[in-house]
């Protein structure tokens, strides 16, 4: 049984690093700073600590979690105009220990190896591919793959993926049956399947991994795979129920802001714990902005309305956010007699792990139009744009370009969460995902109480070439339905349906059926800071002596494939940076 502490043992004590969120990255940061036993480490996490939950270790327990605050944050964002009623989005995000990684839907991808050396692109040495690839194999356990399930085979490279780290990893054993006519239909489009998927070329169909345990077939996450095997290390302590409600800091922006303190509320009261060496900010893309705002780093003209004394005057905080955005659809009611499975409860797991990804060269006939089209919008001086946000986007750019890197997905979700039509029928949505917008968001404060939820603006389709994209991606999925084996076991779409045809018809369905797959990045990016940047190449908030952020928020770009796996490798990396410059 993990050893958790009391807040009686840490109140007032002074710890080498203290990690603000014992999620994803916060929890990979814990093990990795605490394998030394000369340095004292903290975690304080607002959630629970949910140990051998079995609503967290079942594979499909993400449905239930979905909607209990115990497990997740339950966030909401502003009303989006460029959606159908200017509508509000949820923005699902872990809470407890464990964080995300505890309620995602397990989904284990590694990005393109050109969404990773953008990275270093835009001015953060070592950030490339080759590092990413160290650091995820350290991560990771991957296990042998299974047989082909329904003819879809697990297809990789062994030498692309690590077989001795904390994070079991596996290929889930059951597949719905859909994923293999859609691998064939999607051929048919010139979309083939590839065995490179986890070694940085991800243009193409396979299976993904799941962080699936391959014999006990229940949820690895950061918690049962990194911190309860070392929780007994006498030089670590977890505290749960710790809301950390702010940074303590001295000086100023001409010597730089040290954190002194953490203050967080745990039972109704506030406490603090000092801090010797740094603060380690690992939130989450939502709540590590909301972190420095209320600690007064951040946009002046945002924290002076609300009575927060500006201790370092950082606007880009909470700006740059990215997301994956996705929508309903094309969805199909399945024939009888083809032995599919779309239900999410049962004895096997069924994990979704049926994925495509490709260019919008492959897209699109009018691909070069629309890029050319948003090229010309970013070169143009009277865009609204920051020099900073440009030059980031120029790299983006050379993404869209190349027609070797994916710009849209499509998953297969052989399982509904909102009704898709009559109940006892099988249905299949097979959404196009949006692999990196253009849009920018923003995650602020809006009051000093640090139990108000932030303000989430995603922006959605602010962009007009973003919706140009997915729908792109819409129509190929829809497309690859024209060939059997894949419309053989189709009885008819019921997402959007035959009466929506033209591009028109489908933009408009896509505006009233968007949602997110809550993959939110970039509010604390690692830029330089004229480029719009929050922290730089060690993490390092600006301005600051010791407050580092590792979490998804750092995210300049967001990577093209599920960050899960991104995420395992950026603390990985994180961890050997800081322990460079302390240890
Ligand atoms: C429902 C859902 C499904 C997903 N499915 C997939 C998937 O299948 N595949 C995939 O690749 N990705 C998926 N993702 C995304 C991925 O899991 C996350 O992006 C990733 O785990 C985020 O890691 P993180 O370390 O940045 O933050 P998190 O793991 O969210 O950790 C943040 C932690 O900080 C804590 N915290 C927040 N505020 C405070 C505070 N003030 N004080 C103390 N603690 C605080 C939180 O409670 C949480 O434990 C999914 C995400 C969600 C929400």
């Amino acid at each position: 049984m993990p050893l958790l502490s009391n807040p009686e043992d840490v109140i007032g004590r002074r710890f080498d690093f203290i990690i603000a969120g014992g999620g994803t990255a916060g929890l990979v940061l814990a093990n990795r700073l605490s394998e030394n036993p000369d340095v004292s480490v903290i975690v304080l996490e607002a959630g629970n600590a949910h140990v051998d939950d079995p609503i967290i270790l079942s594979p499909t327990g993400w449905v239930p979690q979905l909607f209990n605050s115990e497990y997740e944050w339950g966030l909401q964002s502003t009303p989006q105009p460029h959606s159908l009623d200017q509508r509000l989005f949820e923005f699902r995000s872990g809470k407890g220990l464990g964080g995300s990684s505890s309620i995602n839907c397990l989904v284990y991808l590694k990005p393109h190896r050109a969404d990773i050396d953008a990275f270093e692109k835009l001015g953060n040495p070592g950030w490339n591919w080759e590092n990413y690839q160290k650091y995820s194999k350290k991560a990771e356990s991957v296990h042998a793959p299974v047989p082909p399930v329904r003819q879809f085979r697990p297809t990789y490279n062994h030498d692309d993926v690590g077989h001795d780290g904390p994070l079991p990893v596996s290929f889930c054993p059951i597949a719905s049956g859909v994923e293999y006519p859609l691998q064939k239909g999607l051929s048919e489009l010139g979309i083939e399947t590839i065995s490179t998927g986890f070694g940085g070329e991800t243009a193409g169909t396979y299976k993904a991994l799941a962080s699936l345990h391959p014999v006990k077939m229940t949820r690895t996450d950061s918690a049962n795979a990194y911190l309860f095997p070392v929780i007994d290390r006498p030089n670590l302590q977890v505290l749960t129920g710790a809301l950390v409600t702010k940074v303590v800091t001295s000086g100023d922006e001409a010597t730089g802001l040290t954190a002194d303190a953490v203050e967080f509320e745990h039972g109704g009261k506030f406490y603090q714990v000092l801090c010797a060496k740094d603060v380690i900010l690992s939130a989450g893309a939502i709540k590590s902005p909301q972190i420095l705002e209320l600690s007064g780093i951040g946009d002046r003209s945002i924290l002076e309305p609300l009575g927060i004394e500006t201790k370092l005057d950082l606007p880009t905080i909470g700006t740059n956010t990215q997301d994956h955005f996705t929508c309903t659809g094309p969805a199909y009611e399945l024939r009888d007699g083809n032995d599919i499975i779309t239900e999410i409860e049962g004895p096997l797991p069924l994990v979704m792990s049926g994925y495509a990804f490709f260019p919008l060269h492959k897209a699109a006939a009018n691909a070069q139009e629309l890029i050319d089209k948003i090229s010309a919008k970013i070169n143009d001086e009277a865009s609204p744009y920051s020099a900073g946000l440009r030059e980031v986007y120029h790299v983006q750019l050379e993404l869209l370009k190349d027609e070797d890197v994916p710009d849209v997905e499509i998953m297969v979700v052989p399982f509904s969460v909102i009704p898709m039509g009559p109940a006892g029928r099988a249905y299949v949505n097979v959404p196009p995902v949006l692999s990196r917008p253009f849009s920018r968001g923003t995650v602020h404060i809006n009051s000093a109480d640090p139990l108000a939820p932030p303000v989430i603006d995603p922006h959605i389709f602010e962009e007009d070439i973003d919706m140009e994209i997915i729908t792109a991606g819409f129509k190929v999925s829809r497309a690859a339905a024209q060939f059997s084996p894949y419309k053989d076991i189709i009885a008819r779409e019921v997402k959007p349906g035959p009466d929506v045809v033209t591009d028109d018809q489908i933009k408009e369905h896509i505006k009233s059926h968007v949602g997110t797959v809550w993959h939110m990045v970039g509010s604390c990016s690692m830029l330089p800071r004229d480029k719009g940047g929050v922290v730089d190449a060690k993490l390092k908030v600006y301005g600051t002596n010791n407050i580092r952020v590792v979490d998804l928020s750092i995210l300049p770009i967001l990577v093209s494939t599920h960050p899960q796996a991104t995420v395992y490798a950026v603390a990985e990396q994180a961890g050997d940076i800081i322990k460079a410059d302390h240890m």
